[in-house]
């Protein structure tokens, strides 16, 4: 997947679950998707965590970064 930046067109960095232009320093936060669907994913936030669910019944997808 690639993501340009809507300013300078230059392509996006993904880091952290956001994509920063290089060049300009546009952020963008980026969806989430179900590794193997490929939907966009339901995020749940407990307990200063961040966990993702896949509204298709892939159930919880734990990102750890
Ligand atoms: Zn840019
Ligand atoms: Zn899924």
């Amino acid at each position: 997947m690639n993501v340009t930046c809507e300013k300078c067109q230059q392509t996006l960095t993904l880091r952290e679950g956001v994509f920063i232009c290089e060049a300009c320093g546009f952020h963008l936060p980026a969806q989430a998707v179900c590794p193997d669907c490929l939907q966009p994913l339901n995020v749940l936030k407990a307990c200063g965590a961040v966990d993702y669910f896949c509204p298709q019944g892939h159930g919880l997808i734990s990102k750890k970064e």
